[in-house]
C-alpha cells in the first residue's frame, strides 16, 4: 500500500528507495503495524498519526477521518504546514460544486421562482410535509437540516444561531424549485422501489451521466461503520437491504435508498441508489442526477466534528 495513513506517498520517496525508511502503509495495513513496532524499537515512541489511524482502524486520515485536521496534525512536527491544514479545514465546509450533469454551471431560471410564488402554499405544504413560513414561503427538512424557501427574496436560507441566513447552494436550490413546482400529488413510500434501469428515462443514466457514486464506494466501500455514521448523521433510517442500507430523505416524501455491497475476492465493494417510482413525477432524469449528486455530497462529507 503506497500511501501512508497521513497521506504521504512513501513509495515515491528516495528514503524508501535507499532502504533507509520503509513505507508506513495505510492505518489498516500490516506495513503500518510493522512500522509502529520499528519506531517503538528504535525511537522508544511512535508516530501519533500512524498510531491513531491504526487504533481507529482508518486507512487514510485525509479521506476517512471526520476529525481531520486534528491536533496530531496541528501540533505535531510533520507532515503538513499550517497553511495547508487551514485550507483543508476551510474548503471542507464549502457547498458542493454547482455543476450540472454536463459539467456546466447550474443556472436558476427566474420563472421557477415566479411559478412557485403562484402556487397555493397551504396545499403545497400538505403535499410535501413542509411547513408554511410567515414570510410567505415554506420550510422543509433536507436530510438533517431545515431549509427556508424564501419566495419573497427568491433564495434558500439556513438557520444560523436562530437567524435565517441566505445560503448559496445552487444545486439544492434548483432541485428544490423543481420539486415544489412539479409536485401535484403524493404517494405512500416503500411500495414501489426501483433503480435507474427501471425508470422511464433509464437511457439517460448510462455513460457520462452514470450516477456519481464511485467516490462513495471509495470512501465507504471498506468502512461499513463510517457509512453507518454518515447515514445516521443525516437522519437516515436503516433498511434491510444489501450489506448495509439506509433510507435518506432529501425531501420528507422523497426517499433515496443508499445500498452498500461489501466486496469479496471477485467483486469490489460498491454503492447503489434506489428510488420510489414516483420520483419521476417530480423530477426529470437530469434533476434526479442532480438530486443524487447533492445527497451523495452530504454523505461523503459525513458528520461534522
Ligand atoms: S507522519 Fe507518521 S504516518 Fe506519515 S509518513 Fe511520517 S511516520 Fe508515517
Ligand atoms: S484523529 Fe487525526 S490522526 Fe487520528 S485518524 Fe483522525 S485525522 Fe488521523
Amino acid at each position: 500500500m503506497p500511501t501512508s495513513a497521513c497521506g504521504i506517498n512513501c513509495d515515491i520517496c528516495k528514503l524508501n528507495l535507499m532502504g533507509i525508511c520503509s513505507s508506513c502503509g495505510s492505518g489498516k495495513s500490516p506495513e503500518a503495524r510493522k512500522k509502529l513496532e520499528a519506531q517503538n524499537r528504535i525511537f522508544g515512541n511512535t508516530c501519533a498519526i500512524l498510531s491513531c489511524a491504526c487504533m481507529n482502524n482508518l486507512s487514510h486520515c485525509l479521506r476517512d477521518c471526520n476529525m481531520f485536521p486534528c491536533d496530531n496534525f496541528r501540533l505535531g512536527p510533520y507532515p503538513f504546514s499550517p497553511g495547508f491544514l487551514s485550507m483543508q479545514e476551510r474548503r471542507r465546509k464549502q457547498t458542493p460544486p454547482a455543476l450540472t450533469h454536463n459539467s456546466t454551471p447550474v443556472a436558476i431560471p427566474a420563472e421557477y421562482w415566479e411559478s412557485l410564488e403562484k402556487r397555493d402554499m397551504q396545499m403545497l405544504c400538505n403535499f410535501t410535509l413542509a411547513n408554511p413560513h410567515p414570510s410567505g414561503g415554506l420550510v422543509f427538512r433536507f436530510l438533517r437540516e431545515d431549509i427556508l424557501v424564501d419566495t419573497s427574496e427568491r433564495c434558500l436560507k439556513r438557520l444560523k444561531e436562530g437567524i435565517w441566513e441566505k445560503t448559496e447552494d445552487p444545486l439544492l436550490e434548483l432541485i428544490t424549485l423543481l420539486y415544489f413546482n412539479n409536485i401535484k400529488s403524493f404517494h405512500p413510500i416503500g411500495k414501489d422501489i426501483v433503480g435507474t434501469s427501471d425508470l422511464k428515462e433509464a437511457h439517460f443514466f448510462r455513460g457520462p451521466h452514470t450516477l456519481k457514486l464511485s467516490p462513495l464506494s471509495e470512501r465507504y466501500g471498506n468502512d461499513l461503520n463510517g457509512f453507518k455514521d454518515a447515514a445516521e448523521y443525516l437522519g437516515g433510517k436503516a433498511v434491510d437491504m444489501a450489506s448495509s442500507g439506509y433510507m435518506l430523505l432529501p425531501f420528507p416524501r422523497v426517499p433515496l435508498y443508499y445500498l452498500l455491497w461489501k466486496g469479496d475476492d471477485e467483486f469490489k465493494p460498491r454503492i447503489s441508489v434506489l428510488f420510489e417510482r414516483s420520483v419521476e413525477e417530480y423530477f426529470e432524469a437530469d434533476a434526479i442526477w442532480g438530486l443524487v449528486t447533492r445527497v451523495s455530497f452530504a454523505l461523503l462529507k459525513g458528520p461534522e466534528c
